[in-house]
C-alpha cells in the first residue's frame, strides 16, 4: 500500500470508507512528513497538530459508529494563509497580522467543516497576496520542491509546495491574478481558480475584491472537482457570490466531453514565451486532438493590454481596501512609547534651533503612529501596490487610469464573449516560463508582473481556469497546461482536465530528492 500522504483524497476516501486506513493515520502521515521537510520547503505558516488529530479521531469514531459523514471526512486539507479560521492566526504573509486572530470562520471554513475535513495547517504566502514567487512573504522563503534553488511560484506558493510534496492532499489558494493557477504550473499540481462570484469570499482578506477568488489545488482535477464542490456556493454574507446552484462536479468529473472544440488564442504564442513551455503546450493540444478534439485559431485582441489593465484595477483596489491596516482597525500598531519619545526629541531639537516652520509641520501624534505603523507593518511590494493605486485613483488621474482600464477590462471580456461562440474552451500556456530561481526577479517589478501575462485575463473576464500538469523541461520542471471556460462551466473545465490525465501520467509525478540538502 502506498503511504498514506502520497494518495490523492479520493483515493484516500476509498481507504478509509473501507476502514483500510483511519483518518488519524492519514492526518499523522502528512503531519510526519510536514516536520521531515518543511524546514527546508518553508510551505506552511502554521500548522494544528493537536486539534487537528482531535478532529481526525473524532471523525473516526462517527465513522465506526455508522454516522453519516460528510463528502470530505477525515481529508487533511490545507488552507491559503489569506482565509480566516475562528481562533487562528491568519497573517497573510504580512507582519501587520502577525497576531490577529480571527473571531469567525471563514465561509469556506464553515464548508470544510461541515463537509468533515480536517484542517491541519496555514500556507505560506507573498504579503497580502501580492507576487508571483512567495518570497514577498514577510516570514520565511518558500522553495520549490522540484528544485530547492527555485521559486514555487505565488501569491499561492506554499498552497502548491504542499501538495506537490505530498505534506496534504487538498489545499485552498486565492487567485487574483493567476495565484492558484500559476503556483500550480510551477509545481506541477492541479489548480483551479473558480469563476468571479462561484464561492463566496467571506473570510478572504481581500486584496482586489473585483478579482479575488478562492479555488482549490490538488494532484488531479477529480480531487479539485471534490473540493470544489464543498467550498462553492452562493452566500448571502457575500453581495457578489452568484446566486447559482453547484452541479455534482465529482460526480461527473470521470464522463469525457465528445465533439470538444478547442480554441488556441493566437496571442498566446509570441514574444518571451520560453520554448519548451511552448513545445509541452504544443504537445498536450496534439493529445488532445488524439481524443478528439477539434482545434482552431481564436483571436483575443486586447490581452496585450491585459497586464497593464491588471496593474492599474489590482493596485487601485488594494490601496483602498488595505487603508484598513491602521494600527487601530487592524493588526500592528507601532510601538507609542518610543514613537513619543521619538516626536518629543525631534521637537526638543526643533526649538533648540528656533525652527517655526519645522515646529508648524511636525506630525501630530496619531498621524506619526499612522505613518510608522504603515511603514513598519507593511512590505516593499506591498507599498509599492498602495502607492501605485492611491495615484491612479487620486484627482486628475482617476479618469486616465483607473476608469480607463475599467473600459479595457470590458473589451477584454467581449474577446472572450466572441470567442467562446465558436469553441467550448481556451488552451494554452499557464505563465511564460517553468519556475524561475529563487531572487532572480524578485528586484525586478516589471518582470515579475510580466510572469502573469497568461493568468490575469481570465480575472478581469471574471471566467473560470485551471492549471494542470503537462510537461517537464530538460531541467526536470513541470510545466503547466491552463485551460479556460466560459463563466460557471467549471464543470466542463474539470472534466476536459480529467480526460487530459486519464490520458497521460504528468499529474501522477512527484517529486523525487525531498528531504534536506545534503
Ligand atoms: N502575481 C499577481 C500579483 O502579484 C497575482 C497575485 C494573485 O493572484 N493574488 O498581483
Amino acid at each position: 500500500m502506498a503511504d498514506l500522504h502520497e494518495l490523492t483524497a479520493v483515493e484516500l476516501l476509498a481507504k478509509l470508507q473501507s476502514g483500510e486506513a483511519t483518518s488519524v493515520q492519514a492526518t499523522q502521515a502528512c503531519l510526519d512528513r510536514i516536520a521531515r521537510l518543511d524546514d527546508d520547503l518553508g510551505a506552511f505558516l502554521s500548522t494544528f497538530p493537536e486539534s487537528a488529530l482531535a478532529r481526525a479521531a473524532e471523525i473516526d469514531r462517527r465513522r465506526l459508529a455508522g454516522e453519516r459523514l460528510g463528502p470530505l471526512a477525515g481529508v487533511p486539507v490545507a488552507v491559503k494563509d489569506v482565509v480566516v479560521v475562528e481562533g487562528a492566526i491568519t497573517t497573510c504573509g504580512s507582519k501587520m497580522l502577525q497576531q490577529y486572530r480571527s473571531p469567525f470562520h471563514a465561509t469556506v471554513i464553515e464548508k470544510l467543516l461541515a463537509a468533515d475535513a480536517v484542517l491541519i495547517g496555514k500556507t505560506n504566502m507573498d504579503e497580502f497576496a501580492m507576487g508571483g514567487s512567495t518570497e514577498n512573504s514577510a516570514y520565511r522563503l518558500a522553495r520549490n520542491p522540484w528544485d530547492r534553488e527555485r521559486t514555487p511560484g505565488g501569491s499561492s506558493g506554499g498552497a502548491a509546495a504542499c501538495v506537490a510534496a505530498r505534506m496534504a492532499p487538498l489545499s485552498l489558494g486565492s487567485d487574483t491574478g493567476g495565484s492558484i493557477r500559476q503556483p500550480a504550473s510551477f509545481c506541477g499540481v492541479t489548480g483551479l481558480k473558480p469563476t468571479y462570484g462561484r464561492v463566496s469570499r467571506w473570510g478572504l482578506v481581500a486584496f482586489a475584491s473585483s478579482l479575488d477568488q478562492i479555488g482549490p489545488l490538488a494532484k488531479t482535477a477529480e480531487d479539485c472537482a471534490l473540493l470544489l464542490e464543498a467550498i462553492a456556493g452562493h452566500d448571502p454574507r457575500d453581495s457578489t457570490s452568484a446566486p447559482q446552484s453547484v452541479p455534482a462536479y465529482s460526480r461527473t468529473v470521470k464522463e469525457p466531453l465528445k465533439k470538444l472544440r478547442l480554441g488556441v488564442a493566437r496571442e498566446h504564442y509570441g514574444e518571451g514565451l520560453d520554448a519548451e513551455v511552448e513545445a509541452a503546450v504544443r504537445k498536450a493540444i496534439r493529445v488532445y486532438e488524439s481524443l478528439g478534439a477539434e482545434v482552431q485559431e481564436v483571436s483575443l485582441p486586447h490581452s496585450r493590454y491585459a497586464i497593464a489593465t491588471y496593474y492599474i484595477i489590482a493596485p487601485s483596489e488594494a490601496s483602498s481596501n488595505l487603508a484598513r491596516y491602521d494600527g487601530v482597525h487592524f493588526g500592528y500598531r507601532t510601538d507609542e512609547q518610543a514613537m513619543l519619545a521619538e516626536l518629543a526629541a525631534e521637537r526638543k531639537a526643533l526649538e533648540t534651533a528656533g525652527d517655526q516652520r519645522g515646529l508648524d509641520e511636525l506630525d501630530a501624534p496619531l498621524v506619526r503612529m499612522y505613518r510608522k505603523t504603515r511603514s513598519e507593518g507593511f512590505g516593499p511590494e506591498v507599498k509599492r501596490r498602495i502607492m501605485l493605486g492611491a495615484y491612479t485613483l487620486s484627482k486628475g488621474y482617476y479618469d486616465q487610469y483607473y476608469v480607463k482600464a475599467l473600459k479595457v477590462r470590458r473589451l477584454i471580456r467581449q474577446d472572450y464573449d466572441a470567442a467562446f461562440k465558436n469553441v467550448d474552451l481556451l488552451i494554452g500556456p499557464v505563465a511564460p516560463t517553468a519556475a524561475f530561481k529563487l531572487g532572480e526577479n524578485v528586484n525586478d517589478p516589471l518582470g515579475m508582473y510580466l510572469e502573469d501575462l497568461y493568468t490575469v485575463s481570465a480575472n478581469l473576464a471574471g471566467i473560470p481556469g485551471i492549471s494542470i500538469p503537462c510537461g517537464v523541461t530538460a531541467a526536470g520542471l513541470p510545466v503547466g497546461l491552463q485551460l479556460q471556460a466560459p463563466a460557471f462551466e467549471e464543470e466542463r473545465l474539470l472534466r476536459a482536465a480529467c480526460m487530459f490525465q486519464a490520458a497521460t501520467d504528468w499529474d501522477d509525478r512527484a517529486p523525487e530528492s525531498l528531504g534536506r540538502p545534503a
